[in-house]
């Protein structure tokens, strides 16, 4: 396959809090792998800014050092990186003072692109607005990424929103949501709407549910604090499943335009039922296999958050009538897995006297670990023995269909910041899209709270609480296994 990387226009990259955990594992060595590939054009720049007191070259080893952690040896060639870091500055900042700001706005060149990527604890996103406009660095060309998470509920999203509104345009505002910038992602899109194949088929007529899985094995320690406050829903449910629900239940948009697909992804969220209590399933791990429970990992001596949670979910429109959509997420499960499975409806009739449900048809598109696609379909198993059927997978092997390059995937955030560069807000959540999602939310929330409901406790390394596994059960149906 011919490499079709183009460079993009000249940028300067502003990263608030990069000195942090997120610009070092990921914004950064992504960044590097990008000018690896020859995207990166000479005139670019990356600026960390953050309140330590570090200098260029302080700060240049620094990014060096995450390059050697972070990247693949194969493209670690000590030319090219020395070659990426004339790339970089550093200018001490803080969000909430005056230090560092008139440096900062003398750097940066107000006559090509420039992003302010606002990797900093979220009670920072509006201070950081409000200095960049303060100190007049936000020109026509200047766009801003705000990490997650946006808003803990409807009313903090609105007031994050209206705040970002009083210094920016919507087109310039980039809200991160990294499941977004995954190749299969994309690819899903590619597959419903560049095909003819599927699309008659992707409705209530011939699906017969959706499982959205995202699957972890860690626990939340490290970020105990944080995640107490927020539990499954919040910190997965309400953004990362939510998109990927909405690329999988969407219309047709009229063109690939970002507009045009984020109109259809609002309109999934607005038509989604709120969920029966019967319907849904929260847990918490406990202690095992030599591992602290919940409890322990979150510095908690009681607490009702869930790190785990499954539901079932209707999409109330003509096309999905009746469809069930199933959720889990959860930590300190058997493996780390994140794909959809649409499960299509056995054919009317059998001619093979078959009488069981097959469910034979499955379209899984396959997030983490190894990005891919997998159909599954009933054949006649081999041999003699009569007409015995059998499912098989249909090899949809992107490396042996398009290269080996194929297989070296760009990491989200690398194709994001890209985007961000080039203008290209498709992948990024709008504004009423963030705030629909947390009006699904919130009474969902408040209902279980209201309730008292407690999360039901689960021993890791399994597929989360038992009455997860009833929740398809009870219907005729399973999850698919957790498994790599
Ligand atoms: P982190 O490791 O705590 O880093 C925070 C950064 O903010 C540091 O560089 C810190 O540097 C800087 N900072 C703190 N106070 C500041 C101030 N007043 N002015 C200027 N800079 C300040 O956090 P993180 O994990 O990188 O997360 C950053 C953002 O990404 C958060 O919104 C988080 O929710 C989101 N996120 C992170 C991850 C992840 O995997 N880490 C994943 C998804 C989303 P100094 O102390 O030098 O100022």
């Amino acid at each position: 396959m011919v490499s079709r990387i183009i460079p993009v226009d000249p940028f300067d990259l502003v990263v608030f809090g990069g000195t942090g955990d997120l610009a070092q594992r990921k914004i950064l060595p992504g960044l590097y792998r990008r000018f690896w590939a020859g995207q990166m054009p000479a005139e670019a720049r990356i600026i960390g800014a953050a309140r330590s007191e570090l200098d260029d070259a302080g700060y240049r080893a620094m990014v060096r050092a995450a390059i050697e952690e972070h990247v693949a040896p194969a493209k670690r060639e000590p030319e090219q990186i020395d070659a990426f870091l004339e790339h970089i500055r550093y200018v001490a900042v803080d969000a909430r003072g005056e230090g560092g700001w008139k440096e900062l706005a003398a750097l940066v060149r107000p006559d090509v692109i420039h992003a302010f990527y606002f990797s900093v604890g979220p009670s920072l996103f509006g201070d950081l607005a409000e200095r960049i406009h303060a100190h007049g660095i936000a020109g026509p060309h200047c766009r801003i990424v705000v990490e997650k998470p946006f808003g803990h509920d409807l009313a903090s999203a609105k007031a994050l929103n209206a705040t970002l509104a009083q210094h920016f345009d919507e087109t310039q505002i980039y809200r991160i949501d990294h499941y977004l910038g995954k190749e299969t992602v994309q690819n899903l899109m590619a597959v419903r709407f560049g095909n003819i194949l599927f699309e008659p088929l992707w409705n209530a007529q011939y699906v017969d549910h959706i499982q959205i899985t995202v699957a972890e094995t860690v626990g939340v320690g490290g970020r105990g604090d944080y995640y107490d406050k927020s539990g499954a829903m919040r910190d997965m449910v309400q953004n990362h499943l939510m998109q990927l629900l909405c690329l999988i239940a969407m219309e047709p948009p009229h063109r690939f335009d970002p507009d045009a697909v984020r109109d259809e992804k609002l309109k999934v969220i607005r038509a989604l039922d709120p969920v029966e209590p019967a319907d849904l399933v929260r847990g918490q791990y406990g202690p095992g296999d030599g591992l602290a429970g919940y409890l322990e990992d979150a510095g908690q001596d009681e607490s009702d958050t869930e790190s785990f949670i499954a539901m079932k979910v209707h999409v109330s429109n003509w096309r999905w009538k009746n469809t069930p959509f199933y959720l889990r997420t959860g930590k300190r499960l058997r493996a780390r897995k994140s794909e959809i499975a649409v499960v299509f409806k056995d054919p009317p009739h059998s001619i093979f006297g078959e009488q069981e449900d097959r469910r034979g048809n499955v379209l899984v598109i396959r997030l983490q670990p190894n990005e891919g696609m997998n159909l599954r379909v009933t054949i006649k198993e081999p041999g003699p023995g009569g007409m015995r059927l059998v499912e098989v997978p249909l090899d949809m092997s992107f490396a042996d269909a398009l290269g080996p390059e194929a297989a070296d995937i760009p990491d989200a955030y690398e194709r994001l910041i890209m985007d961000v560069i080039r203008g290209n807000q498709t992948l990024f959540m709008r504004g009423d899209e963030v705030e629909a999602a947390w009006a699904w939310t919130d009474p969902l929330i408040a209902s279980w709270t209201g309730r008292g409901d407690r999360p039901k406790r689960y021993d890791p390394g399994g597929a989360g609480p038992e009455e997860s596994a009833m929740l398809l059960h009870r219907e005729g149906r399973r999850w698919r296994e957790i498994k790599e």
